[in-house]
């Protein structure tokens, strides 16, 4: 357990925090967990603010104005430690967050006083954000050096962490350490697809995105692959699939190294002969949900904002170098206090298509951090500026 250092403000809801830390290498100086459901009694519902996409107009201009109206920047205090939560996109992704609207964002936070700070965790994956070097490289590669310092959330290996209590599927999830440290977060997300969560959104940038590759394989794990040897027929489809390399081919049949999957599911979908199979799609989604509670429990009330760019939506996320064109024309940028209220404001334009087209049900997510108690409303009223 951690103590708040003297002369630490007290926080509005100190009576209903509870801090809890144990780094599994440096513990945070400072981490606050806050019993969300608290909040949500004293909390109204979010609105969700929108600009519509008009390349015609001047985007950075209108966002401006759109983070005005929603008080994306009220979240950041003189002094504070900003985490701009962002997603890079797989080297060579070139459907990622524009780092001009990322820039412009780190230039309103020094204006309010804060030092903002762009940060994402190591993937659990082989690639070009498997570790902080490469990540730091690819983030250079897509455009944004200009915007803030790069300081990787979960240390150099993905092995700065603090585990934290959370709710839901999981029981306890480890949150990156630099994002548990940080005093304030801008949660800057590209929605598009993403093949087991059906959608990406905010809520996926906080499980995922906010957690160390322990963490990230714990909400993997949740699915349960199977594994079924009898069925197979010895195709090696699912070899090729594997990009963890984690399937042979022994006296022809699958032989699995169960301790690399990271149970995405690309096997069982080459699979042919139903030798494979998700044992609980649903799990992903769900875990997503209880690893984001984690993760904002270690903020204070008011202290995480959301913006979210619905522009180049793709079936398949940011983790892909080629993600495919396009599935839906471009809509808009909304922001909101909710992660909650403002996926579910960009899902219900999107969601049905992404759903269908990746066979697993984006609004799971969404209900399942409501779920806990959480403030936002699955059917926001949406503002359009
Ligand atoms: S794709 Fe299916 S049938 Fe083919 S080798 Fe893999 S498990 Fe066996
Ligand atoms: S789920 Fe299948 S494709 Fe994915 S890592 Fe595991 S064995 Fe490989």
């Amino acid at each position: 357990m951690l103590n708040l250092p003297a002369g630490e403000p007290s926080h509005p809801l100190a009576p209903s925090l509870m801090r809890h830390a144990t780094g599994r290498h440096r513990t945070p100086s400072r981490v606050i967990f806050l019993s969300l459901d608290m909040v949500a009694d004293t909390m109204p519902m979010s609105d969700v603010q929108f600009v519509k996409w008009e390349p015609s107009k001047l985007m950075t201009a209108r966002c401006m104005k759109l983070y005005k109206a929603a008080g994306t920047f009220d979240v950041v205090a003189k002094g504070d430690l900003v985490a701009i939560k962002l997603h890079v996109g797989e080297y060579g992704n070139t459907t990622h967050l524009n780092p001009v609207f990322v820039k412009e964002i780190c230039e309103a936070v020094r204006q309010k006083g804060g030092k903002p700070f762009l940060t994402d965790s190591s993937t659990l994956y082989p690639g070009a954000r498997h570790n902080a070097y490469d990540h730091y490289i690819t983030a250079m590669a897509h455009g944004f050096g200009d915007c803030a310092p790069w300081i990787p959330g979960d240390g150099l290996k993905g092995e700065h962490g603090v585990i934290v209590p959370t709710k839901g599927i999981l029981k306890e999830i480890e949150v990156a350490g630099a994002i548990a440290e940080a005093d304030a977060m801008i949660v800057a997300t590209h929605v598009k697809g993403h093949a087991n969560a059906g959608a990406g959104g905010a809520i996926k940038n906080l499980g995922m995105g906010c957690t160390t590759p322990a963490g990230k394989k714990a909400q993997h794990e949740a699915i349960c692959m199977e594994f079924r040897v009898e069925k197979c027929k010895g195709c090696g489809k699912c070899v090729e699939a594997c990009f963890m390399h984690c399937i042979r081919l022994v006296e022809g049949r699958m032989l699995v190294d169960k301790g690399k999957c990271m149970s995405c599911g690309f096997c069982a979908a080459a699979c042919k002969n139903d030798a494979i199979r998700q044992g609980d799609k649903d799990a992903l989604p769900r875990a997503l949900a209880s690893a984001a509670y984690g993760v904002l429990s270690t903020f204070g009330k008011d202290k995480v904002s959301y913006v979210s760019f619905a522009n180049n939506i793709t079936q398949k996320c940011d983790c892909m170098a080629s993600p495919g064109a396009p599935v839906h024309p471009d809509i808009g940028v909304f922001a909101s206090d909710s992660a909650v209220s403002i996926d579910a404001a960009a899902f219900n334009i999107i969601g049905e298509q992404l759903t269908k087209m990746n066979h697993s049900d984006c609004f799971l997510q969404v209900k399942e951090l409501r779920s806990f108690g959480y403030p936002g409303d699955l059917k926001p009223k949406v503002i359009e500026l």
